[in-house]
């Protein structure tokens, strides 16, 4: 049975290697913060007379955060 190089398992045909939780975390914090900024990149390009709220503005950039996330996880299959 052949081992993996990256992560030592056996090398099945269906063969994935595991992902670290360490960098699952830092995956959806990053993917998280990349859509929360995207939001604030909106708001800049949108909101040129800045009459948003700071509800608004925590909205926008959670649904970014969240926006971000989903597309991540539904990219990882
Ligand atoms: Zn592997």
């Amino acid at each position: 049975m052949a081992t993996c190089p990256r992560c030592k398992g056996h090398l099945t045909d269906s063969h994935k290697c595991p992902r670290r939780p360490v960098v699952v975390a830092a995956e959806t914090t990053a993917v998280g913060l990349a859509g929360a900024f995207a939001g604030l990149v909106l708001i800049a390009l949108f909101d040129t007379h800045e009459q948003i709220t700071n509800l608004d503005l925590i909205l926008v950039v959670a649904a970014g955060a969240l926006i971000g996330i989903g597309i991540n996880r539904a990219m990882r299959g």
